[in-house]
């Protein structure tokens, strides 16, 4: 296919980018998706995020209503696809990510995707309000390609800032964001000694004691641990790297390297003092760092903590959320947690999709224009997936019309959302 005839496209394949793709691809669109990875779903599979966080009304704290989904549509699909092939934990949100990477595989099959891996968004050709071209870098050398419409799905913000667009970065003050954490797993556990419930407390008991005498690094408070959906595995999302940000190399690398430390203490840590430990081995950290939060655009709109504590239900939403905000201290230990209201659910306004001063160029996923706080908490994964969705419908009208993201009507939206059961 010649590079211009590409009505769309997507720059990152993690779940928002994926979502955006499919959705855009399935109302006829033209549609190119870029991948630096050697498969799909970004933090979900690159970064060995999970599970899931609960996509549903909540009744109390961590508490749920597994009969009222707020993420369906393509997130619901993609749940329905793990569950038919085993890859969903009767938990309903412990997932295989391996079976994940086949399903979005097939999913762009199916939709007619083209998709390019192991290719790197290194450069954008902006002129006046409009995105002419972006240049990938990957075994075949740079190539420039060329569409009518982007959708910038790399987490990290990377084609609006190459494009000049406005961003934050992080906190207010000192700029510092969410802390980086590499997930990692331990294998050959004795569930007969370790049960998730009852463990955990003691487990942070000892932890607790271990910094305070200063035998642990790890600025984490407590050690957070999730099931995996083989029994005797135990998933890890505990490794906090802080004061180092994401979208600079150096910084990357060596918060890879600081995270490494800590998996390794972590792995110590559990062996020589956790009944069921003890014949552990360390199986697997991801292949690359877990980013929570880096750049985020400057949009028509800037999400507030207000917007979700009220519940604002937005005009122009494209997507809902109950996962309360969920602040990792980026300077050091400490989380913070606040919960929206129970039997509620937020919504994410089109606008916020939508960055200030161009025209073809829409975000999806974890860098959509909101403040510090209020990122905390749509930044999760169901989430993310459904403002992908909505990215890639309002791409897909724009792309048959003609004109800006700013001037198109939400009601254009919710018109594809509806027919594939997308709520908003
Ligand atoms: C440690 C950690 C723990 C978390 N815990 C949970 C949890 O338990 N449950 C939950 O639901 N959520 C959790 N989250 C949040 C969630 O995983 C992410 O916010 C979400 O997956 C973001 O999705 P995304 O598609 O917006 O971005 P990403 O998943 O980051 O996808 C971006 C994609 O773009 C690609 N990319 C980036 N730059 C380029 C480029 N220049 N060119 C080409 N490709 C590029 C990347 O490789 C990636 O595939 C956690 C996040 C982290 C980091």
């Amino acid at each position: 296919m010649n590079s211009s005839e590409y009505d769309i496209i997507v720059a990152g394949g993690g779940l928002a980018g994926a979502a955006a793709a499919i959705s855009a691809a399935r109302e006829n669109a033209k549609v190119l998706l870029i991948e630096k990875h050697g498969f799909l779903g970004g933090m979900a599979t690159a970064g060995l995020v999970n599970p899931f966080m609960p996509y549903v009304i909540w009744k109390a704290s961590w508490t749920y209503d597994w009969s009222q989904v707020v993420n369906q549509g393509l997130f619901g699909e993609i749940l329905k696809e793990l569950k038919s092939m085993g890859g969903l934990h009767s938990n309903n949100e412990t997932f295989n990510e391996e079976f994940l990477k086949l399903i979005l595989d097939r999913m762009m099959k199916k939709y007619n995707v083209k998709v390019l891996l192991h290719s790197f968004v290194s450069d954008v050709s902006r002129k006046d309000n409009k995105i002419e071209s972006i240049t990938i870098t990957n075994k075949s050398g740079n190539r420039v390609f060329k569409a009518s419409y982007f959708i910038d799905a790399t987490g990290d913000a990377d084609v609006s800032a190459l494009a000049g667009c406005d961003f934050k970065l992080g906190r207010d003050g000192d700029n510092f964001c969410q802390p980086m954490t590499l997930c990692f797993r331990l294998a050959n556990v004795n569930r007969d000694l370790y049960d998730r419930e009852k463990s955990v407390p003691m487990i942070n008991k000892i932890y607790k004691s271990f910094k305070e005498k200063g035998l642990i690094k790890n600025p984490k408070e407590n050690v957070l641990l999730f099931e995996h959906v083989v029994d005797n595995i135990v998933h890890f999302n505990s490794t906090r790297v802080v004061g180092k940000s994401a979208v600079d190399a150096q910084q990357l690398t060596e918060a890879e390297m600081e995270a490494r430390e800590q998996v390794y203490e972590l792995y110590r840590f559990m062996k020589e003092n956790i009944p069921g430990f003890e014949n552990c081995q360390l199986l697997m950290s991801a292949p690359q760092i877990g980013v929570r939060e880096s750049r985020r655009i400057v949009g028509e709109y800037i999400i507030t903590q207000e917007d979700l504590l009220n519940a604002v239900k937005f005009e122009d939403s494209i997507a809902r959320g109950t996962y309360p905000l969920d602040i990792h201290n980026p300077a050091g230990t400490g989380t913070y947690i606040q919960d929206i209201p129970y039997g509620d659910y937020y919504t994410i306004p089109y606008r916020a999709l939508v960055p200030k001063g161009i025209d073809n160029l829409i975000v999806a996923g974890r860098p959509i224009s909101s403040t510090h706080e209020a990122h905390s908490a749509y930044r999760i994964m169901p989430i993310c997936t459904s403002i992908g969705e909505g990215a890639g419908a309002a791409a897909a009208i724009v792309s048959k019309e003609g004109g800006a993201f700013k001037d198109l009507s939400y009601k254009k939206i919710h018109a594809v959302m509806d027919k594939y059961n997308a709520l908003y």
